[in-house]
């Protein structure tokens, strides 16, 4: 059962073997880093293995971030890396600890004897991890995967088979990535497909066989999510050729266009996402609305972005809802032993806290909503 008081001396013996084990200017460059500094987003700590993508998807919004095509290592070894997460002030080592999520700005496995050794030192950590990917994984590298002492939760993305010579030109064939499933899962993983992103009016209706093919290779669960738009992309979308009548019904043209390198939302609506739900079910996938939910799944915790309590839950097996909350005292010890000045008050089953910006550790400890 989760205690936040063992989380916390654990997190505290996790940090001393890497302060131990760095010299003090590995430290230094470490603390440097955006990992040491970051806030996690909503679905946990994204890491980066590799910055930057060769496979130039056309919905892409890396490239909207100052990414560029020429992918490249971190520029931290993998002890350094970790080293830097665990100075991060909301991160909590620990196998109910930050999720972990891999592949958020690059394609992670670009460099694949490189991707093993970072996991392979993140899983040091013990924390549940997460890799979304479009790359070829191998029987034998899948193989090798299985053998990190961690939760791993491997998401692959299928999202047309189509369109791919128009959304996807430079990545894996569809066909490679459902080998990839069947490798992942031959080899013990639970697999889940990343449908994501779903585009209302243009993949939408590819939906169904694609969750049909992935199960049959073997993927047990499915994350549905919706589409991140910038201006860019509209335009790059509009130039191939696409009817985007729909999707200009979901977003305030006016505004992306007044502020291009924002990312604007195209939600699915309530009826488009029950019924892939429904449809994922019936084919025999479980269905997720947010990626931390599979990441928490497949670790057996309770989701720490607590999706239980604001509507993103779609009641799997993991059953958060009934599972024991520490008690807030535990909370308040566990961030003494972590050094930690934060104030906090228990109000109707919602933690109160006194300092905002260690808002995701609080939630993390204590998985209750702020
Ligand atoms: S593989 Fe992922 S990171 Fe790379 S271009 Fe495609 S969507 Fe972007
Ligand atoms: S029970 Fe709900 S909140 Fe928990 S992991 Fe499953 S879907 Fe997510």
């Amino acid at each position: 059962m989760f205690d936040p008081v063992e989380l916390a001396f654990y997190h505290n013996e996790t940090l001393k073997k890497y302060e131990e084990k760095l010299s003090e200017e590995q430290k230094q460059k470490a603390l440097k880093d955006p990992h040491a500094r970051r806030y996690p987003r909503p679905c946990g700590f994204t890491v980066h293995l590799v910055v930057g993508c060769p496979f130039d998807c056309t919905y892409c919004y890396i490239y909207d971030m100052n990414f560029d095509r020429t992918p490249k290592p971190v520029q931290l070894k993998p002890d350094e890396l970790v080293y830097s997460l665990l100075k991060n002030p909301n991160f909590i080592s620990g196998r109910w600890g930050s999720l972990i999520a891999i592949g958020s700005i690059s394609e992670p496995f670009i460099f694949p004897e490189l991707a093993l050794d970072y996991l392979r030192e993140l899983s040091m950590l013990g924390n549940p991890m997460q890799f979304s990917t479009k790359s070829y994984l191998s029987r034998s590298y899948s193989e090798t995967l299985s053998h990190i002492k961690t939760t791993l939760n491997p998401l692959v993305t299928i999202v047309t088979i189509e369109l791919t010579d128009i959304l996807e030109p430079k990545a894996p064939s569809v066909d490679k990535r459902l080998e990839t499933i069947r490798n992942l899962s031959s080899a013990g993983f639970k697999v889940s497909l990343f449908l994501r992103p779903i585009i209302a009016g243009v993949n939408y209706e590819e939906a169904e066989t694609i969750l049909k093919l992935a199960h049959e290779a073997g993927a047990n669960a499915v994350i549905i999510g919706s589409f991140r738009i910038t201006y860019r992309i509209y335009m790059r979308l509009k130039e191939l050729g696409l009817n985007l009548r729909e999707l200009e019904g979901r977003v305030n043209m006016r505004k992306l266009r007044k502020m291009p390198s924002k990312q604007f939302t195209v939600p699915l609506t309530q009826k488009e996402r029950s019924k892939l739900i429904l449809l994922a079910r019936e084919i025999g996938l479980t269905p997720f609305k947010s990626a931390c939910c599979s990441n928490s799944s497949n670790a057996g915790v309770t989701c720490p972005s607590i999706c239980f309590e604001t509507g993103f839950c779609t009641k799997c097996p993991n059953m958060c809802q009934e599972r024991p909350r520490p008690a807030v005292a535990r909370v308040k010890e566990a961030l003494r032993i972590l050094g930690l000045t934060v104030c906090i008050e228990n109000s109707n089953d919602m933690i109160l806290i006194s300092d905002r910006k260690y808002r995701s550790l609080v939630q993390v400890l204590s998985r209750r909503l702020l």
